[in-house]
């Protein structure tokens, strides 16, 4: 049987593993020796879940909703994340890496963020953990994503702005690696997705796969059965979807399905479609697929939704994609705009933008009546209702 875990170099087949400067080699290595031996610690995991529980709110729901799955002709069943404290899934991984963080003895945290989702969450539980919290942030995305930039402040973290390259997204992984380089003795940089040098992709895929443990157990509640027919996640760094799947990698009867933002088509220049359109390259520390410009620099990637605006994508899913355990669609903007009125019509849930990508996927997939579909709704929609407003007033 295949192994899809990480090897000890931080690989998944050729893809992932450490490839930063020497600076940052120090940096890598403590987190690498310190991880494993917390991650598996029984106080730290009390500590991880008791939090989830009573702070997060989990177990989150799995809701069979009935009436897209009449539409679609299969059963449907939603892993509601957008029901979490913060309103997404990357409340789950914040708190584990700022627990981390507080065990190998560090006073500050830092983080980047594009939409301001992730950054929003770390900021969150570093005023519960009385952590000091810097965000970098590029320039466009402070300026596009104000309420975000509010919530962080009023939460107590200082917002950096970043105004190198296309003061994006990119921009501000590139700025907070090189802070964390410059600050490794009480510093702790917290990644917000299955990204970055080993151990983080590894380590955000276990502090995410609570999803994938809950899922195995309401299921079999539901259906008398453990494993379903089809996990269906959207696609960003890799995140959600990696919990999604995670208790689920060694299970060969259900399909991985991922949904990528196509965003105004993959061929169009406007695109953060990863696995449709990328290169092996490396990226952040990574190897990994890249979407390279004719020149073999990265592209600037394009989707209407931050979250999934990223020109790269986790070497787990990389992976999977590559050996034909996963399959990828490529949504474009429309698509998922469509699949957001859609899902709040049928069932009175507004998701995330982000969501509505995977959301998009179920008309492309022909399936059975008795098949048993799960899709995980990995945010709310709330930050979204400008965007979707403009596209239903248009
Ligand atoms: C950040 C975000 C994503 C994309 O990140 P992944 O790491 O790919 O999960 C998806 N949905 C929401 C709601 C987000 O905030």
């Amino acid at each position: 049987m295949k192994n899809y875990q990480v090897d000890e170099y931080g690989f998944y087949g050729n893809f992932g593993g450490t490839f930063v400067e020497d600076r940052l080699k120090k940096c890598v290595a403590e987190l690498q020796e310190n991880y494993k031996k917390v991650i598996h610690d029984p106080s730290f995991l009390e500590e991880y879940h008791q939090l989830l529980k009573d702070y997060v709110g989990r177990p989150s729901p799995l809701y069979l909703a009935k009436r897209l799955s009449e539409r679609y002709g299969c059963k449907i069943y939603l892993k509601r994340e957008d029901l979490n404290h913060t309103g997404a899934h990357k409340i789950n991984n914040a708190i584990g890496q700022v627990l981390l963080a507080k065990r190998m003895g560090k006073k500050k945290i830092i983080a980047e963020t594009g939409a301001g989702q992730h950054g929003v969450a770390t900021a969150t539980v570093c005023a519960l953990m009385n952590m000091e919290c810097v965000v970098y942030m590029g320039q466009t995305d402070i300026e596009r994503q104000y309420v975000n930039v509010q919530k962080m402040r009023m939460l107590g973290a200082e917002v950096k702005s970043v105004a190198s390259g296309s003061m994006t997204l990119k921009d501000a992984v590139n700025e907070a690696i090189t802070a964390w380089a410059d600050h490794l003795e009480d510093t702790y940089y917290v990644i917000g997705s299955t990204v970055g040098p080993h151990p983080y992709p590894d380590m955000v895929a276990r502090l995410q796969s609570v999803i994938s443990e809950e899922i195995r157990v309401q299921l079999k509640e539901r259906e008398g059965r453990e494993v379903p027919d089809y996990l269906i996640a959207c696609i960003g760094g890799g995140s959600n979807a990696a919990g999604t799947i995670f208790h689920y990698l060694d299970d060969k009867e259900v399909k991985f399905i991922f949904a990528e933002a196509g965003g105004k088509g993959v061929d169009s220049g406007y695109t953060a479609a990863t696995l449709a359109s990328g290169q092996t390259s490396i990226l952040h520390g990574f190897r990994t697929k890249v979407i390279l410009d004719e020149n073999g620099e990265v592209q600037e990637p394009y989707s209407i939704s931050a979250g999934l605006d990223y020109p790269g994508i986790g070497p787990l899913h990389a992976y999977l994609h590559e050996q034909g355990r996963a399959e990828a669609f490529a949504v474009t903007d429309g698509e998922a705009l469509d699949a957001a009125f859609e899902l709040t019509r049928l069932e009175g849930i507004i998701p995330a933008i982000e969501s509505s990508h995977a959301l998009a996927v179920l008309g492309r997939i022909t399936f059975k009546p008795s098949d048993v579909v799960v899709l995980t709704v990995s945010g709310r929609g709330d930050k979204d209702i400008d965007t979707y407003l403009r596209y239903f007033n248009a």
